[in-house]
C-alpha cells in the first residue's frame, strides 16, 4: 500500500496536539515543532503498523521528559529514504544503554522505569516494524540533553518531470 508519509505522520502529531490541548490544567504544555519536507512523499508501508510505530515513539518522547518541552518532528527526504526524526528535551538514555534500548524488557534504570508504568516492549515492536519494511530505526541521545529518534524507510523517487 502506497501511502503519503507527510499526511500519516500529520495525522499522528495532530492527534497528540489534541491530547496535549485537552490536558485538564496544563501549567507548561509540551510543544511539538514540525519540520516537514514540502514535497508530498509516497512510500510502501502498512499504515497501521508505522501508526503503532509513531505512537510509540512520540509517548516516550512525551514520558521521559519533563513537561513544557519541545519535540521536534522532521520530516525529510535523502536520495533512496525518506527520514523521520523525533527529537525530545527529556531525560536522555546514558551511552552505554543506547545500544539496548531496542532490546525487549529493556529499560533504563529499573526503579525509575517502574514509578512510570510499561512493558518495555514499545521500542522492540518499533524495531520489528521499521525492519519488515526494510527500514532503520536508531537513537541519538545524551543523558539530561535529549533524545532522538531516526526511522528511515526505502523511497524510490517519483520523478515528476519522467515525461516531458
Ligand atoms: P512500553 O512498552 O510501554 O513502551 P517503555 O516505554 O518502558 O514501555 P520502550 O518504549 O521500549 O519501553 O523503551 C525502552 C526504554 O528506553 C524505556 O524504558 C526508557 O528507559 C528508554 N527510553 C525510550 N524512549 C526514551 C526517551 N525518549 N527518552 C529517554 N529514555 C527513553
Ligand atoms: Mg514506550
Amino acid at each position: 500500500e502506497y501511502v503519503n508519509i507527510n499526511e500519516l505522520f500529520s495525522h499522528v502529531l495532530n492527534r497528540f496536539d489534541m491530547m496535549i490541548q485537552s490536558n485538564d490544567k496544563p501549567e507548561k504544555p509540551f510543544v511539538i515543532k514540525r519540520e516537514f519536507t514540502k514535497r508530498d512523499l509516497w512510500v510502501e508501508v502498512d499504515a497501521d503498523k508505522m501508526i503503532q510505530v509513531m505512537d510509540n515513539i512520540m509517548n516516550n518522547a512525551i514520558k521521559y521528559s519533563p513537561a513544557g518541552g519541545t519535540i521536534t518532528c522532521r520530516l525529510v527526504e535523502t536520495h533512496n529514504s525518506v527520514v523521520l526524526s523525533i527529537a525530545d528535551e527529556g531525560l536522555g538514555v546514558p551511552k552505554k544503554d543506547i545500544p539496548h534500548v531496542f532490546d525487549r524488557f529493556f529499560r533504563v534504570d529499573k526503579a525509575r522505569a517502574r514509578s512510570m508504568g510499561g512493558t518495555g516492549l514499545g521500542l522492540a515492536i518499533s524495531k520489528e516494524v521499521v525492519q519488515k519494511h526494510g527500514g532503520k530505526i536508531w537513537l541519538e541521545s545524551a543523558e539530561n540533553v535529549g533524545s532522538t529518534f531516526f526511522i528511515a524507510l526505502p523511497y524510490v523517487p517519483y520523478e515528476e518531470d519522467e515525461w516531458e
